[in-house]
């Protein structure tokens, strides 16, 4: 305990960051030390003082106004901007940080989209909330407030806007700066065992046997995907156990594997045109750039086609162990080829000419979860307030990837993790 001075109190508090329980107790503590050193030469007569000083000090040293789960874009915007005074943590599994801020837009960052087209570029059950929520802090906002911190950004194709520096760490480290500056306890390497609500109070016990005691609680796991970094599917876990609604997660930006052997045409790329069908109703079209792969199709507008792919099968009520028989029996691929993005090999093996432009495979199935960037599904929105708290759960939040509100490729989804972050962290202090 720190044998901290009275004098001022209030700077002591604002330097320490602590709150008032803590500074109270300080207050307390002195007091009644100086009063009974000068009157008995002890400081032991006032035993029930003094048990009710060390809890109030135990208890506002443990407990946290807010508790984030996840260091990721979403949960550390989350912490940059809820209020200073307000006592924060984040709880991390992982030993290193934001790895997926690192590997977005292949390690250049891809902070964000100039362009977005709510509508056409994000998919969810309600996906009408995206309006609202780019309202209060948009992709103009995120690269205002980018650059605000000293670090350049450039616009490259599709809209993306990528760091110029060419160092997703640059944004890393501003983050944990930013983080750090607003107060925000980290803690790493935490294996959570169990989180449980009691009176009003969230309690996270770690395998360790260690409890975080605090009042609000903020769950920013990211998804199911790409698991090798961290993200298992823990949010849905959390939403399942307090009773959340969500939509089945599904695979999101990742190949698709051909039934037709395409191995002969692997590392070739191209722009043209992909459409997706159920049967003969045409669910999803784009023009990009596309790349094949031995065990079928890749690129941009594949990923694009997968999270719509994964929606139209939610709508369905089609479960994932169904979906290679279903894919098999319903769904095909073509690409439209023009003569400024075509190569010889691509030509002949097609045996395209002024005739025969396209080409139609059958899906046999996606790339797995660990190659899918991004999980589609998850929280319902409609199960949350336009803070992210939970309607039926008061003062758990949900943010980031773990929501029901995916985006396409190209910097659509770490927008909605800064937006979503942001919202939330502002909220406290209203
Ligand atoms: C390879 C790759 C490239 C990408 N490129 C882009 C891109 O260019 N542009 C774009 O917009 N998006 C991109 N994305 C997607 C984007 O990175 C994510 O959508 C976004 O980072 C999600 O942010 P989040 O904070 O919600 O979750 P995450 O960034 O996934 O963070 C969640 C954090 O929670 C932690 N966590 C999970 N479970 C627990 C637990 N039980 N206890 C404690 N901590 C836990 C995880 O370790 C992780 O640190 C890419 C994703 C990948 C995988």
């Amino acid at each position: 305990m720190d044998n901290h001075s009275i004098i001022n109190p209030i700077l002591w508090a604002k330097t320490k960051n602590v709150n008032l329980a803590h500074l109270l107790y300080s207050i307390f503590w002195k007091v009644q030390k100086n009063i009974f050193l000068w009157k008995n030469g002890n400081i032991c007569n006032l035993p029930y003082i003094r048990i009710l000083c060390w809890n109030t000090f135990i208890k506002s040293l443990r407990m946290y106004d807010i508790i984030i789960i996840g260091w990721g874009a979403a949960g550390l915007f989350c912490s940059i901007f809820a209020p200073k005074n307000l006592r924060k943590i984040i709880l991390e599994k992982n030993g290193s940080l934001g790895k997926k801020v690192i590997l977005s837009g292949g390690e250049r960052c891809n902070v964000t989209n100039i362009d977005i087209t709510p509508e056409d570029d994000y998919f969810g059950e309600n996906i009408k909330a995206i309006h609202s929520l780019l309202a209060k802090f948009s992709n103009y906002d995120m690269i205002d407030w980018v650059e605000k911190h000293g670090i350049s950004t450039c616009v490259e194709d599709r809209g993306r806007v990528i760091l110029e520096s060419g160092k997703s760490k640059d944004l890393l480290d501003l983050l944990m700066r930013e983080s750090t500056k607003n107060a925000t306890e980290i803690r790493t390497r935490l294996d959570i065992a169990k989180i449980e609500k009691t009176d009003g109070i969230f309690r996270i016990h770690g395998n360790d046997g260690s409890v975080v005691e605090g009042k609000n609680l903020v769950i920013a796991t990211g998804g199911k995907s790409f698991s090798q970094v961290g993200t298992d599917g823990f949010g849905y876990t959390i939403a399942k156990e307090f009773d959340i609604e969500m939509t089945d997660p599904y695979r999101g930006l990742c190949g698709m594997v051909t039934r037709e052997d395409l191995s002969e045409l692997s590392g070739s790329t191209l722009d043209l045109t992909l459409s997706l069908f159920d049967g003969k109703k045409l669910l999803y079209d784009e023009k990009g750039a596309f790349l094949f792969t031995h065990t079928g199709l890749s690129g941009p507008i594949v990923f694009n086609a997968v999270i719509k792919l994964g929606e139209h099968l939610r709508k369905l009520g089609i479960k994932e162990s169904q979906q290679k028989g279903y894919f098999e029996e319903h769904i095909t691929i073509r690409l439209t080829f023009n003569e400024e993005s075509m190569t010889k090999k691509v030509k002949n093996f097609f045996e395209l000419d002024d005739m025969k432009n396209d080409a139609v495979f059958h899906l046999a199935d996606l790339k797995s979860w660990a190659e899918a960037k991004v999980t589609g599904g998850g929280v319902k929105l409609s199960e949350l307030s336009n803070t992210f708290e939970s309607k039926k759960v008061e003062h758990l939040y949900f943010i980031g990837e773990v929501l029901d509100l995916t985006g396409k490729t190209g910097g659509f989804n770490l927008q909605q993790a800064w937006a979503t972050g942001y919202v939330c962290g502002q909220s406290f202090g209203k």
